[in-house]
């Protein structure tokens, strides 16, 4: 394999009886870089970060995590490794305080003793903080966690995630159900977390507001990767609007 992409899906397959949900796909994501996955209803997005995260097999094609073939790798193994996917409701403890529940992603990492904690526990507050402060958070690092909005609850869970040890987060419409401005504010965030060095994979239907903050496009349809490159130059592909008005 090639230098550069820390995850590579290569050319996969997914079969759900009659239906190809994945028809030889192949996305890649980097280090520092937002890339979009995008594509209409059912055009395989899903499936593939499912085949990503190891809990969907795949009936063809590889995947590979810093150059290692991990196909077969299990899911919670997937996740030690550093790939992440976050869900449309974020699990978070809502009666701790925004900055212990990041700090809490460092105890899922490694179950520190209580003595290793105790003295590491600056640091980890530090650190938690920084992460706070990427995500726009910090202001509310005092606040219990249930007094955040949705999208504050989003940006809190990944800031959890790389305290956790996260490289490659994978999420799933992040903005659904935020109005425009909060989605703008939401994809802005993700994009410096993105420069701080994270791989994000973000599927979004609403291209529009995505296009100015991504780094990188996949567009699918019907199980294949059909335009990859510059979000500007992929969606303004008359391609992509037959694509849609075909639906
Ligand atoms: P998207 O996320 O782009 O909307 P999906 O990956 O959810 O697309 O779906 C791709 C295709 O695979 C669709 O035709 C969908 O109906 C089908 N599909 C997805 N998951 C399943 C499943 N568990 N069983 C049967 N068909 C599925």
């Amino acid at each position: 394999m090639k230098s550069g992409p820390l995850l590579r899906a290569e050319q996969v397959v997914k079969r759900f009886g009659g239906v190809k949900a994945l028809d030889g796909a192949t996305v890649e994501v980097k280090p520092g870089f937002f890339t979009l996955l995008a594509g209409p209803n059912g055009s395989g997005k899903t499936t593939l970060i499912n085949v990503i995260t190891g809990v969907i097999p795949p009936d063809g094609g590889r995947i590979y995590y810093g150059g290692r073939d991990i196909t077969k790798v299990p899911p919670h193994e997937r996740r030690r490794l550093g790939i992440f996917r976050t869900f449309q409701t974020p699990r978070i403890a809502h009666r701790l305080t925004v900055l212990d529940n990041v700090v809490v992603g460092h105890l899922q990492q490694e179950r520190p003793t209580l003595g290793g904690w105790q003295r590491g526990e600056r640091e980890l507050a530090e650190r938690a903080l920084q992460l706070l402060k990427l995500v726009g958070l910090d202001h509310m690092w005092d606040r219990p966690a249930g007094e955040l909005s949705g999208g504050q609850m989003k940006l809190l869970e990944l800031a959890r995630a790389v305290m956790s040890g996260a490289e490659v987060l994978l999420l799933d419409e992040p903005a659904a159900g935020l109005n425009p401005s909060l989605a703008l504010d939401l994809f802005k965030r993700l994009r410096d977390l993105a420069k701080s060095g994270v791989a994000l994979l973000v599927v979004e239907h609403r291209l529009d507001l995505a296009i100015d903050y991504a780094d990188y496009a996949y567009f699918m349809h019907e199980g294949k990767v059909v335009l990859e490159g510059p979000p500007q130059q992929v969606f303004t592909n008359p391609l992509v609007a037959q694509i849609y008005l075909g639906e």
